[in-house]
């Protein structure tokens, strides 16, 4: 339920109203709007009886959430959110650009990369220092090595540097070093890590697992913006299907989908959809058609060569190609 307060109340009676959820064995979080605060109650176990809030000084009404997830809901926050981050603003209608390798493998590789993604026009660098991998005899990763590198990128690029935690232990790390922490596929359900997350001080990029319902993603976030970080970034990657011409399926329709329900930002990853380099531009430019905030690109100098996922990382001058193609859909 959300207790819509009156345009003129006063700090002191949302807080009275916040004390009053909390004597009813609930959690009231407020969310301040435009206009007027809302708050949002969460933590009830079955219908709330709203009699005693409507009587109270500055409240307005009282809305039922029909939603599972709450703080995420457009019904709680009709307006988008917009995450400033470094002096960019994803989710304000031109979307951001975020490109790089899929693993940090050294410090040459990774400035060689950002450099070019830089020209071409990327706003964020995207390279992981812990990988997730499928098989445990995979590179893993440089780890903190891997982040002290993607901290000379910000400093001699002046990019902003995306990159994953994979578990709620070193993310105590990434979150020295990211400028936006990355919650990858896997991990979409991993409860301790989402939890951690919603303490950190960075926003979060969470990543839609390939066998999540847009429900279940938003479950996720709600995870994250419950412990008190609202700035969730959403993130469209490729579900499993039964279709084996791509390495996931990218699920455009996921856009306008969550639009719809939610308000957070929410952008797409088109290279771990397609799996190979020759369809990550067609799907790119999908993306931007239906309104994704952002793409999340793999780019390589040296595909052949990649330590991992060199068959789906674009050349360099594919890159470039990929950002002149899609100039012309943003408005
Ligand atoms: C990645 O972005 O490199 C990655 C591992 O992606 P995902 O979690 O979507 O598989
Ligand atoms: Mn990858």
């Amino acid at each position: 339920m959300l207790v819509v307060m009156k345009n003129d109340a006063t700090e002191e009676q949302v807080q009275a109203v916040i004390r009053e959820i909390e004597g009813m064995g609930m959690r009231g979080v407020p969310m301040p709007g435009s206009l007027r605060t809302a708050v949002c109650i969460l933590g009830n176990k079955g219908p709330v009886d709203d009699s005693r809030l409507l009587v109270m000084e500055g409240v307005k009404e009282t809305i039922r959430v029909t939603k599972p997830y709450k703080l995420v809901s457009r019904e709680t926050h009709p307006q988008p959110t917009v995450i400033a981050v470094g002096g960019l603003r994803i989710g304000e209608g031109k979307p951001v650009i975020m490109a790089g390798p899929c693993a940090i493998e050294s410090e040459e590789q990774a400035l060689t990369i950002a450099h070019l993604v830089k020209k071409s026009g990327a706003q964020v660098f995207r390279g992981g220092a812990f990988k997730p991998r499928t098989s445990p005899y995979s590179f893993q990763g440089l780890g903190e090595e891997g982040l002290k590198i993607l901290d000379k990128v910000r400093q001699e690029t002046g990019l902003l540097i995306v990159t994953e935690a994979t578990d709620h232990i070193n993310i105590e790390v990434v979150e020295q070093y990211a400028d936006i922490i990355q919650i990858g596929a896997r991990n979409m359900q991993n409860y301790s890590l989402l939890r951690r997350a919603g303490h950190a001080s960075k926003p979060i990029l969470l990543k839609r697992s390939f066998a999540a319902t847009i429900e279940e993603l938003l479950m996720s976030a709600e995870y994250i913006t419950s412990e008190g970080n609202n700035q969730v970034i959403l993130c469209e990657r490729g579900i499993r299907t039964f279709a084996d011409n791509t390495r996931n399926t990218l699920d455009l329709s996921a856009i306008p989908s969550i639009k719809e329900v939610s308000h957070l930002p929410i952008i797409v990853d088109p290279s771990h959809a397609a799996g190979r380099r020759e369809y990550v531009i067609s799907l790119s430019k999908g993306a931007i058609a239906v309104g994704a905030d952002g793409l999340l690109v793999e780019v390589h100098h040296d595909p052949p060569h990649a330590l991992s996922d060199g068959m789906q990382s674009l050349y360099p001058e594919q890159f470039a190609e990929l950002m002149k193609e899609i100039k012309g859909l943003i408005p």
